[in-house]
Order: C-alpha cells, then structure tokens, then sequence
C-alpha cells in the first residue's frame, strides 16, 4: 500500500475525516488503479471526482473527436477543442486540477482486441461506454479476469447504476440479456442528468475501494430523473448466464451451506483485488 505525503495529507484532510473512511482509505484509493470507458457526460464528470478524490491512477479510453454537441455535458471539454480527440484534453484538465494523480490517455474504442489487456491493466473498471456493443465485450473481460466493474447508464432522464463482481452478483448479461434499443447519438441528454449519474458512479468506485458505506452489490439502482423516484432492484442471477454461469455455479459450489456468498463483507474480503 503506498504511503501518503504530507501535501497529500492536507489536499484529502476533509474526506480522511469522514468516519469509516481514514488515511487506510485513502491510502487504499492512492494505491488503486481504475480503467474509466468513455469520457463523455458521465465517464469524464465520474474520472473528474475520482481524481479529485485520490485515485493514483486513471486509465481513460475513448476514440473520437469533441462535437460542438457534446458541449451541454462535457465539463473536463474547452470550446476551442471542438475537433480534437477528447479524451487527451480530458487528461490535461484532470491533470491541471490535480497534478498528483496518473493519467493515461488512450484514444481507442473498447474492441475485442484491446478489452483483455485494458482490463486486466485495472483494478477497477468504470463502464460509462457510450453503447451495448463496448459495454458486453467489458463485461465478458471482467468475467474472464474477475474484475469488478460499476456499471453506469442512462436514457434519456432515465439514469441506472449497479456493481459486477464477477460470480458474485449478476453480470451485465443476466440484467440485460436482451439489448436496449438504445442508439448512441439517439437519445436526448441534459449535463445535470449525466453529471448526476457520474457522481454516483464515482461514489460507487470510492466505496468498493475504500469499505466506506454499501455498494450495490446485486442491486440496481433506477432513477428517474424526471420525476426524481429511486428505486433498488434485485436483478436476476441466472446461473445458465453464457457470460457469467459457470464462474457463478463455481462460487456456489465452493460455498455449498453458506449463505454468506452474496454477503458485501464476503465480496470485498475475498474478490476485491486491493487488499483491505
Ligand atoms: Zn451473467
């Protein structure tokens, strides 16, 4: 576990102060590094809180250029870098607000031919992927590597959250064995709404890391936006899931009489790769 320095000690003292949280969790939040998919609306305003929390270091991928039409949600974007890759300004605003924290940059798509190394090169991954076909190859990868990933998305005013522990909670596959029609530019988006959601992924990551509170853990949480109901629902685990089923039946097998697998203690004591 890396140490901390005295500046860094002073920059956190406000949230080192919070109870359950400590210089263990920061330390722990120092030490970690998480693999943050898209740098849009919701993955940059997310990457945005992790630096600003500690994390020692971000890995944040997206291909593509800023449109003038991402400007209503963009917050790490400037105007005059309407053109440019958007995920190398990403890195130099996080870096300018907080110099101690490690970006890595990389101007790619999730593809089948980089997810395994992306994930593998993460403690934690962040989905904030702008559509399904990015989103399943991160979960099959966090599957294959037993990786956590907090899995954030929205539709229009409609915002979902939930955490993935590979064989302990249900995967992205078992929630949504069928796609959402949802196209990548088709939907409306308002800033507050993707920047709410970040915020809660964010929080969600800090969690894992760091013990405080309870994530949401084989719960999802839906939001509308709208109207502003929030709910928790208990997805299925479907034990024939093609993505998860035999890591899911290996768990219980292991576990036979216990009923403590789905437990957060027992997640977090035993899968989260940053010891606690
Ligand atoms: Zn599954």
């Amino acid at each position: 576990m890396l140490q901390l320095t005295a500046k860094e000690l002073e920059r956190y003292r406000r949230q080192i102060m919070l109870s359950g949280f400590g210089e263990a969790g920061q330390k722990r939040l120092k030490s970690s590094t998480i693999l943050v998919t898209g740098v849009g609306g919701l993955g940059g305003t997310a990457a945005l809180y992790l630096a600003v929390a500690g994390v020692g270091r971000l890995i944040l991928v997206r291909g593509g250029e800023l449109r003038l039409d991402d400007m209503n949600r963009q917050i790490l974007m400037t105007d005059d870098w309407v053109g440019k890759p958007r995920v190398f300004k990403a890195k130099e605003t996080l870096e300018e607000i907080n110099p101690d924290v490690q970006i890595d940059a990389i101007c790619e798509y999730v593809t089948p031919e980089n997810v395994d190394a992306l994930v593998q090169s993460a403690d934690l991954v962040l989905d904030c992927a702008h559509n399904f076909i990015e989103r399943d190859l991160l979960n099959v990868a966090c599957v294959r590597w037993n990786k956590p990933m907090v899995e954030a998305a929205m539709n229009d005013m409609e915002a979902y959250l939930t955490t993935i522990v590979p064989g302990q909670t249900p995967c992205l596959s078992c929630i949504f064995p069928e796609k959402p029609d949802w196209d990548k530019r088709g939907f409306g988006v308002l800033g507050a709404v993707s920047g709410t959601l970040a915020c809660l992924t964010a929080l969600e990551a800090i969690k894992l890391i760091t013990g405080i509170g309870k994530p949401l853990l084989s719960q999802l949480l839906t939001m509308d936006l709208a109207t502003f109901d929030f709910a928790k629902r208990r997805p299925y685990h479907d034990p024939n899931c093609p993505v998860c089923g035999d890591k899911y039946r290996e768990i219980l097998e292991k576990n036979v009489g216990s009923d403590s697998v789905f437990s957060s203690t027992k997640v977090l004591t035993t899968n989260f790769p940053i010891s606690l």
